[in-house]
């Protein structure tokens, strides 16, 4: 019995790392006012680390922080509450929901906690502490456009991986990610269902090298036809970032562009810029009518990822038509982003032509295989997506009528998540049996 105390708490302290994460929210604004609602739940609303408020704020409550001094001055419903070096609002329960409205920015949802302090002179951080798999479903809803399940299972998947190996990527700032593409975007909290779905049948799912590591897993919008090496952007030759040929990039949203340059504005930039002879008839001509009929790296030894750059260009997979009349050059383009790894795009493609998620993932991410954590409890995830679906089919008889929102089906669900974990425990503790628990590892 003893063993079976231990266990647990080992599984927990393997697992800690990626319980929870902190991210910062609206971490490219400049924020001086905020106003906090609640949409669900309660919330326990601390100051400088001891308790502010009895009772507990939820629904119908409103806090305002405003940065005064280098001090957070805080109001609950127009009460003055003093002035504050830290404040942090504790969700009493996993179904919990509060509303972010920073002056001057969109209303966002969240869920888990907040923390609020004062932040390079007289404005807010704000940093949200938030279960790993919420953040997760957060983070595809922000990231990719679809329909099907399958989509977001694959996205969730290449979004896990990210983050499980970037855990550190903004330790010395005293969180793990912000909330925009720097890291991955995270603009509200999952609202679809669908989602959900993709995001949780995906669980304890991550893209490994064959000695087991995780990998970098770049995406994109659009491929143009043709992903690109991963060192032909990034200098880093990575065995399972190789460029491959991706007809399913095509027709789609991102899959073409053009933008038209004065000749003089694009020859005289790599004169300038790059010291080139556009005198000389060869070098102007390569420049004039510059192709790619295939993806190259470079256009006369200078890499097109700067060239992107500095002319803000959709991508680097594009050709140069000279039009003499005008003095323009048009470039017509392929794609939408970087071009590494998988086309957000192409795999939206592929989904839709019933190719299995493990394939697509496969198709961008050469030889990456597909991991597991052995702590993942499979028949559970089973039954919890089926109950997650009768959800939604509920949902869907309901369109007509107005639904209220403690009735959310977000909350449902994590209702339904909490005691199907609290069952799970107490059915694990009876089973006194040695091999069950090794299957469990
Ligand atoms: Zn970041």
């Amino acid at each position: 019995m003893k063993r079976l105390l231990i266990l647990p708490l080992l599984l927990l302290a393997l697992v800690a790392h990626a319980d929870r994460v902190r991210v910062r929210l609206f971490s490219t604004n400049t924020i001086s006012t905020l106003n906090i609602s609640f949409d669900l739940g309660q919330y326990n609303l601390y100051a400088d680390d001891s308790l502010l408020l009895e009772p507990l704020v939820g629904e119908g409550r409103s806090v305002l922080v405003r940065c005064q001094g280098g001090r957070l001055a805080v109001s609950v419903n127009d009460d003055n509450y003093g002035l504050h070096r830290s404040l942090r609002l504790e969700a009493t329960d996993t179904a919990c929901i509060l509303c972010l409205n920073p002056e001057g920015c969109k209303q966002r949802t969240y869920e888990g906690n907040l923390e609020v302090t004062p932040h390079a002179g007289n404005s807010l951080l704000l940093v949200a502490d938030v279960d790993f798999e919420t953040y997760l479903a957060g983070v595809v809803q922000s990231e990719i456009y679809g329909q099907q399940s399958d989509i977001f299972r694959i996205q969730a998947i290449i979004s896990r991986t990210w983050a499980l190996r970037n855990l550190r990527k903004h330790r010395a700032d005293g969180y793990n990610f912000c909330d925009q593409v720097h890291c991955q975007a995270y603009l509200n909290r999952c609202i679809r269902p669908d989602i959900m779905v993709g995001v949780v049948r995906s669980s304890g799912q991550t893209l490994v090298d064959s000695a087991g590591a995780l990998i970098e897993t770049p995406f994109h919008s659009n491929s143009g036809g043709q992903t690109a090496n991963s060192e032909d952007v990034w200098r880093t030759a990575l065995p399972y970032l190789r460029s491959v040929q991706d007809t399913f990039s095509y027709r789609m949203r991102q899959t073409d562009w053009v933008k038209t340059i004065s000749a003089d504005r694009w020859l005289g930039y790599f004169a300038k810029t790059h010291r080139l002879d556009t005198g000389d008839s060869a070098i102007r001509d390569t420049l004039l009518h510059f192709s790619q009929p295939v993806r190259r790296a470079r256009l006369l030894g200078i890499p097109l990822t700067r060239i992107r750059l500095d002319f803000k260009l959709r991508s680097t997979f594009f050709s140069v038509d000279y039009d003499s009349a005008a003095r323009n050059v048009v470039l017509h383009g392929h794609g939408y982003g970087h071009g590494v790894g998988l086309s957000q795009e192409g795999a939206i493609r592929m989904v839709g032509l019933g190719i299995a998620y493990d394939s697509v993932l496969r198709h961008y991410y050469t030889g990456a295989l597909l991991h597991l954590d052995p702590s993942a409890n499979v028949n559970y995830l089973e039954h919890y997506t089926a109950q997650l679906e009768q959800i939604i089919e509920e949902d869907k008889n309901k369109q007509t009528q107005t639904r209220s929102k403690k009735d959310d089906w977000l909350g449902r669900l994590f209702r339904l998540r909490d005691r199907e974990a609290r069952e799970e425990i107490y059915i694990e503790e009876e089973q006194d049996n040695e091999q069950d628990w090794q299957y469990e590892w």
